[in-house]
């Protein structure tokens, strides 16, 4: 409308409003001769308007009419970049059932600023976009825990860090769960055990997984170290707390996770408390069919150290929730050792 208003603008001459003294008529006359007045105003200024839009049309048919070169003189459109005057390109349009010449401007001349700013103006969209997808990833990454070394924790980088005898075989058998969670069939037994000592890479592999649900679009998935677990679920209970989760937000991500790790079960000290929030939260998820991905110092075949004749994970579980584990276990992988300490007992694949 730029254009049309400078050409109006160019042939306007205003036509000067009605006037008279009416200083001797009552009140509510007046009042309606004012509003007989402004209504001839309106329609006189409506119709100058269509008239006005009329000579507009002509013109720009007329102007259509001509060779591009010489609408460009007439109009005047500068480049905004460089100030060289705009040529324009005329095509055949169908406009509300007529087939007429339609007059386009380009954004610029073609010059090489106008080009430059322009694909700057692009990148710069381009790199918005980026940094908005890249800070979503990383509020993803850290609601799921995967902060610190952890954050690029992958599958990928696995291999890298870990290079002892069977960590290969390990990836391989991560990979063959994370297969069964996001591409074949879900099974039943959808949990998995990673035990060994520490420094093998179980957490790394673990946090592998909830990346690659991350990935793969998946929300609501917890990596969770067991013992600051435990720690967050505490602070909740201080009553001089102003603000933050509740006691119930904590609880429910263990529960309702679509994948949840727990890692480092067996490293704090085991209390009836501990036993009993860690079965509450497995019960759940065993009922619901949902994957759990557990870590231990541990093995399930092995004894404790204090007392021979007993599972050391049975102080951290209890034995009937350390059972249902392996019941409803894919696979149970042993990091750092080459051999098989349990002779394949607890493998369950
Ligand atoms: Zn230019």
């Amino acid at each position: 409308m730029d254009q049309i208003d400078k050409w109006i603008t160019q042939q306007a001459k205003q036509p000067s409003a009605p006037s008279g003294s009416r200083k001797s008529l009552s009140r509510q006359e007046e009042d309606r001769l004012e509003r007989q007045r402004l209504r001839a105003m309106r329609r006189q200024s409506e119709r100058a308007d269509e008239t006005k839009r009329q000579q507009w049309q002509a013109h720009r048919r007329k102007l259509a009419q001509l060779p591009p070169d010489e609408i460009a003189q007439q109009v005047d459109n500068r480049c905004q970049y460089c100030d060289n005057l705009l040529v324009p390109t005329v095509t055949q349009q169908e406009v509300v059932g007529f087939v007429r010449p339609v007059i386009i401007w380009p954004d610029y001349c073609g010059c090489e600023r106008g080009k430059m700013a322009i694909n700057r103006a692009k990148r710069n969209k381009q790199i918005d976009r980026d940094k908005i997808q890249r800070d979503l990833y990383q509020a993803h990454l850290k609601k799921a825990g995967l902060v610190g070394w952890l954050a690029d924790a992958t599958f990928d980088t696995f291999t890298d860090r870990h290079d002892w005898d069977g960590a290969a075989e390990c990836k391989a058998r991560v990979s063959r769960y994370i297969d069964m969670l996001f591409l074949g069939k879900r099974e039943r037994k959808n949990w998995l055990i990673l035990h060994g000592n520490f420094g093998t890479g179980k957490s790394h592999l673990a946090a592998a997984i909830i990346h690659e649900a991350i990935d793969r679009n998946w929300r609501e998935v917890y990596f969770r170290v067991w013992p600051e677990y435990l720690k967050r679920l505490q602070m909740t209970w201080d009553k001089n707390k102003i603000d933050g989760e509740t006691e119930a937000d904590v609880i429910r991500e263990l529960q309702q996770g679509l994948i949840v790790v727990i890692d480092d079960l067996d490293k704090s000290q085991a209390t009836e408390w501990t036993k009993s929030t860690l079965y509450s939260a497995l019960n759940h998820r065993y009922n619901a069919e949902k994957p759990v991905i557990l870590t231990f110092n541990y093995g399930p075949g092995d004894a404790a150290p204090k007392a021979p004749g007993r599972l050391a994970l049975e102080d951290y579980l209890g034995r009937a929730v350390l059972d249902r584990v392996l019941e409803v276990s894919y696979d149970v992988i042993e990091f750092g050792g080459s051999s098989s300490r349990s002779g394949g007992k607890w493998n369950v694949k």
